[in-house]
C-alpha cells in the first residue's frame, strides 16, 4: 500500500481557482460545487459559535465512481487559541463535495492550464460569498449593497479593516483578509517514490536518531515545529525510547520533513501518540454507511500558517479525516464528514479543561 505525501508550495494564485480542481492550503475555499456552498451555520465552531476559517482542501476523485468523478474534501478550523482544546474536535469541520463528469459547472474535458481559460467558471456567478472568508453570504453592506458577508462578525471586521473608508467609493481590493491563512498549492508525491524500505534500519538507528534530533534542537535547527511547547514535548517524548508510536511517527516525519499531509485512503493512521487514538467514528450522515480513514494533516502544516504569536496559537498533533467509504452522493452539495484531533498530552492533570 502506498502513502501519498502532500507538500505546501507557492504557486500562481489563478491555478488555485475552482476551474483547475486544486488541492491547496489557505486563502478562500475553491468550491467544487459552485452553488450549494456551506454557510455560517454549517461552519460554526462548537465553542465560540463563529464560523471556522478555511484551512485546506484536497482534490481526491474516486476513479471507480460515476458520481465522484470530481471530488474534493475541505477542512476548516476556528483560529481562536481558546477554542483549541486538547484532543477535542469542536473547532474543526470537514466537508466532502463531489460531481459526476457531466455536470452544470464544468466542461467534461480537462481544464487548460492558462490564466484566461474559462474565467467564467466561478462561484461568484452562482452565489454570493463572504468578502472576508469566502463562504455563503446571505447579508450585504446596507450602505453600498455591493459587498457580502456570511455573518455580522465578519461584516464588522471588514468595516474596521478598511470598508469604512472604501464603502460606496470603490469596491476596494479584494485581497486576502487577515483572517485567512496564507495560500499554497498542495503538491502530492508518493512516499516510496525513492524506493527505500528501511524500517529495520530505522529500528537499529534509533539511538543515533534520537541523538541527532536532540542536537538539532540544541542548535535550534529543528524548525519543523514552530510551537516551543510542542518542541519541548517532542524532546521529552524523544527521551522515552520505549514509545514506539512516537518513534514510528518521527521516522516517517524525518524521511520527508516538509510533508504537511499524508493521504492513505482506507489505510492506517500514523498516530503521534499511543494515547487518545480515535475510538468511535460516526457513520455517514447521508447514507448511514461506514466511514473510513482518508488522510491526515501533519503538525508541519502549522509552520506555513504565519501565526502572529507562535506561542499562543492553535495547534495539533495530527488531524485525521474520515469520509464515507462509498463516497455516496451528497444531497446538499456538501456533506459533513468526521475529523479527529490527536494531541500530545504530557500528563493527565492538564486535561481537566
Ligand atoms: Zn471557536
Ligand atoms: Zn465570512
Ligand atoms: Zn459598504
Ligand atoms: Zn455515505
Amino acid at each position: 500500500m502506498t502513502v501519498d505525501l502532500g507538500f505546501a508550495e507557492k504557486c500562481e494564485s489563478w491555478l488555485l481557482e475552482s476551474r483547475f480542481f486544486p488541492s491547496k492550503v489557505g486563502g478562500k475555499p475553491a468550491w467544487l460545487n459552485l452553488k450549494d456552498i456551506p454557510g455560517e451555520k454549517d461552519l460554526q465552531c462548537e465553542y465560540c459559535k463563529e464560523p471556522c476559517v478555511f484551512l485546506c482542501q484536497i482534490y481526491a476523485p474516486y476513479e471507480d465512481s460515476e458520481t465522484a468523478f470530481h471530488r474534493t474534501i475541505y477542512v476548516f478550523v476556528c483560529k481562536k487559541p481558546k477554542c483549541c482544546k486538547s484532543n477535542g474536535n469542536g473547532n474543526l469541520k470537514v466537508f466532502r463535495s463531489q460531481l459526476p463528469r457531466a455536470n452544470q459547472f464544468y466542461p467534461s474535458e480537462p481544464p487548460v492550464e492558462q490564466p484566461d481559460w474559462r474565467t467564467d467558471i466561478s462561484v461568484d456567478r452562482w452565489v454570493k460569498t463572504c468578502r472576508v472568508c469566502g463562504i455563503f453570504a446571505p447579508n450585504h453592506c446596507s450602505k453600498c449593497k455591493s459587498v457580502n458577508y456570511c455573518c455580522r462578525t465578519h461584516q464588522i471586521q471588514d468595516w474596521k479593516s478598511g470598508h469604512k473608508v472604501s464603502c460606496g467609493v470603490s469596491q476596494g481590493a479584494v485581497g486576502n483578509s487577515k483572517l485567512l491563512f496564507p495560500e499554497y498549492e498542495i503538491v502530492i508525491e508518493a512516499e516510496n517514490a525513492k524506493g527505500d524500505d528501511d524500517d529495520t534500519d530505522n529500528f537499529k538507528k534509533e539511538e543515533e536518531e534520537i541523538e541527532k534530533y536532540e542536537k538539532m534542537i540544541e542548535e535550534g535547527k529543528a524548525g519543523t515545529f514552530q510551537n516551543e511547547d510542542v518542541q519541548n514535548e517532542l524532546l521529552s517524548m524523544a527521551n522515552q525510547k520505549e514509545d514506539e508510536t512516537f518513534s514510528e511517527f518521527r521516522s516517517a516525519s524525518d524521511k520527508y520533513p516538509d510533508q504537511v499531509l499524508r493521504y492513505n485512503r482506507g489505510g492506517q493512521i500514523l498516530y503521534i501518540s499511543a494515547e487518545n487514538k480515535v475510538n468511535e467514528v460516526l457513520k455517514c450522515s447521508e447514507c448511514n454507511g461506514e466511514r473510513q480513514f482518508e488522510f491526515q494533516i501533519m503538525p508541519q502544516l502549522l509552520n506555513f500558517l504565519n501565526f502572529e504569536n507562535p506561542l499562543e496559537c492553535i495547534d495539533w498533533g495530527i488531524l485525521a479525516i474520515f469520509t464515507c467509504q462509498k463516497s455516496c452522493e451528497t444531497k446538499s452539495g456538501y456533506s459533513l464528514e468526521y475529523i479527529w484531533k490527536q494531541d500530545i498530552v504530557e500528563d493527565n492533570s492538564s486535561d481537566a479543561s
